[in-house]
């Protein structure tokens, strides 16, 4: 691995055609049993041989893996029942039809560990995985059972960690957590949401990220940001206590965003995936553009702990948009190294 500024990806990459329907958040599989198995396993090497071929230096799984970036990790647990479901409104923006929580939560099994393990086979570059957050976990359900989002969180928190404990004896390098749900309660976030998330990662031994952003590009997210005024100040709430947190690792939206570039002084000392690339648009970044936000970033963070990365995930885009993207991003990040090494 290049030791500076070495790249990463936020989240999703796009699923190939025989998967899911492309270019479509949430999409179902088209496949079953068997033929889903050996489908996915394609789509891993396929997003895992795009990622090479672009420079991305820190491979994920591009969530060819799952199906939604939270509900597929909760039906695989007891305790949730996808029959029963109830609209609420999800991060405090729009209405949602979820599945109920009937009963405590448990996790029989491992979720994504064999996918993980087959990720660790196909390369020797370090690997990251990504699992819901708790808090974003209880925000995309309806609790019928613990009627207390602090206390559901920490159930998940424990399972959570049972599983995280698994991807890394499975050879996984970064275990991601995403938490969107981090930019909307500050009072909830700083009152568990952080201990929740410690309480996933504890004892851990690899290293470990939340990633935290403004959602995908999907409209009632573009018109949340609308509403959000000409500065973004949502980080500042949550990242001194983070700073101190056991987490190593935080992601966030930095490219196209109005987030405050200083904000992230209030990080120091810990490393920092920059968004580099917007996700919610199909205009490819110029490397210039990719660097001189990265040169930006580089006030605020020392050169050793940052890691060009994507707004968030790119499952919406399509594969020609995707590839561009991310050859800007290492082009991007190519020109700041060249800076750093005269
Ligand atoms: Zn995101």
């Amino acid at each position: 691995m290049k030791t500076l500024l070495p790249i990463t990806i936020a989240g999703s990459l796009p699923k190939p055609s025989w998967l899911a329907q492309p270019e479509t958040l949430w999409s179902p599989w088209k496949l079953q049993n068997e033929e889903l198995v050996q489908g996915k396993q394609d789509a891993l090497r396929l997003s895992m041989l795009n990622q090479q071929q672009t420079g991305v230096d820190i491979i994920s799984d591009g969530e060819q893996s799952r199906q939604h970036f939270v509900t597929t990790f909760i039906e695989h647990l007891d305790g949730v029942d996808f029959e029963k479901r109830k609209t609420v409104k999800i991060r405090d923006r729009y209405d949602a039809s979820v599945p109920m929580v009937v009963g405590p939560v448990s996790r029989q099994k491992p979720v994504f560990v064999e996918d993980a393990k087959f990720l660790r086979s196909q390369t020797k570059q370090p690997i990251k995985w990504a699992l819901p957050g708790p808090m974003t976990m209880v925000d995309t359900l309806y609790d019928d059972h613990y009627k207390s989002r602090e206390k559901l969180a920490w159930e998940f928190a424990k399972i959570l960690n049972q599983e995280a404990k698994e991807l890394e004896a499975a050879g996984v390098d970064i275990i991601q957590f995403d938490e969107p749900a981090f930019n909307v309660f500050f009072d909830e976030v700083n009152d568990w949401g952080i201990a929740a998330l410690e309480r996933a990662v504890e004892g851990l031994k690899c290293q470990t990220a939340v990633h935290i952003c403004y959602g995908y590009g999907i409209k009632a997210n573009t018109d949340w940001k609308k509403s959000l005024g000409e500065e973004w100040r949502q980080y500042e709430e949550i990242f001194p206590k983070l700073q101190t947190s056991s987490i190593d690792i935080i992601s966030l939206e930095c490219q196209n965003s109005r987030v405050p570039m200083e904000l992230i002084e209030l990080l120091r000392g810990k490393k920092v995936m920059v968004g580099a690339i917007d996700v919610a648009t199909n205009t490819i970044e110029t490397p210039e553009e990719v660097a001189d936000t990265l040169r930006k970033a580089l006030q605020f963070v020392d050169a050793q702990n940052l890691y060009p990365c994507t707004n968030c995930g790119m499952v919406p885009l399509s594969q020609e948009v995707t590839r561009a993207k991310l050859n800007a991003l290492s082009a991007g990040a190519e020109i700041i190294r060249k800076e750093l090494s005269a």
